[in-house]
């Protein structure tokens, strides 16, 4: 069992160490919030007051912040991680940030000797409490492989996508063909609604037919076909449209530096965030259906 430094005890954070700590790690955290801090030590965790703290006189450390800038603040700072990190320690960075950030902190990494992962998750909070996230991880062979054995106790999936950087780039991808596929899902209904179809009746020939895909025949943006999909609960998430707008952010981002010609992702990241601004960005990500049907 190792001795784990885990930094980032919010939403995804406190579960997910709360899941190591289940699987008999011993486990040093830190977060800016003395009331999340206080949640871990009761859930069994040592406090650390500082990053140097939880990061020194470990054999891992995993990061769950929200944004680029934290990660860098988190590993780069004068008294980060790299700075403060006992040699050897493996360092994995489960947060969402844009591709280039990470590979900019792992290069910082690698130059100053240790090994380290992106390892973003997708799952949501619910996946994070079951132990049951995706896991895509960018590093060396050698990194992911030590990695691996951390990440089992928090996840269903790991999967090694590559050099660093590259779990990033898997998911931001996923994310925005997800958030197209859920849009056209939608005006597929929006429309079949305004030409007489019941929703069923198009649902049952497009969940069988060419049109199949998974925003449809399992996460489908109208109450009924799926009973289990957030439409049935008034679109409560699941997976924020606000979650969505930043991952097609970070997609946008991305495309902007390599060039990629992605205006579907664009004209998602559009409608994100008219969602968003409509004060919506709180509904499930599916709820956009209700925009494209001129519900909202
Ligand atoms: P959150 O805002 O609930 O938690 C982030 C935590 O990091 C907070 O407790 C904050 O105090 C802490 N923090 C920020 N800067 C810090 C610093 N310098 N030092 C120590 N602690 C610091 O966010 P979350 O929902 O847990 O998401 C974390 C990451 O996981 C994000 O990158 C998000 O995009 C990603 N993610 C979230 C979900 C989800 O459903 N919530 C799903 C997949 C991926």
């Amino acid at each position: 069992m190792a001795k784990i430094g885990f930094i980032g005890l919010g939403n995804m954070g406190m579960p997910m160490a709360k899941n190591l700590i289940k699987a008999g790690h011993e486990v040093k955290a830190f977060d800016l919030s003395a009331a999340a801090l206080d949640h871990g030590v009761e859930a069994g965790m040592a406090p650390a007051a500082t990053v140097s703290e939880a990061a020194s006189g470990v054999e891992v450390v995993v990061t769950m912040v929200p944004e680029g800038k934290h990660s860098r603040a988190v590993y780069l700072n004068d008294d980060g991680i790299l700075a403060k990190a006992d040699a050897g320690t493996l360092l994995i960075d489960c947060s969402t940030i844009d591709v280039a950030t990470a590979r900019d902190i792992n290069a910082a990494a690698t130059e100053a000797g240790f090994e380290m992962v992106d390892a973003p998750v997708s799952g949501g909070v619910g996946g994070a409490e079951a132990a049951t996230l995706t896991f895509m991880v960018g590093g060396t062979k050698g990194a992911f492989q030590k990695a691996e054995k951390i990440l089992k106790p928090m996840g269903g999936k790991i999967f090694h996508c590559g050099g660093a950087g590259n779990g990033e780039a898997v998911k931001i991808c996923n994310n925005m063909l997800l958030a197209i596929s859920m849009i056209g899902t939608s005006e597929a209904f929006a429309l079949g609604r305004r030409l007489g179809l019941d929703d069923q009746v198009l649902f049952d020939v497009a969940s069988t037919s060419s049109g199949r895909c998974w925003s449809l025949d399992t996460y489908c943006p109208v109450p009924g076909p799926v009973p289990g999909s957030p439409a049935n609960r008034d679109y409560q998430p699941g997976f924020a449209a606000d979650m969505m707008l930043k991952d097609l952010r970070l997609a946008k981002t991305a495309a902007k530096a390599t060039e990629a010609s992605t205006p579907l992702g664009a004209l998602s990241e559009a409608l994100y965030s008219e969602l968003s601004e409509k004060g919506h960005g709180n509904l499930d990500f599916s709820g956009i259906f209700k925009m494209v049907n001129q519900d909202i």
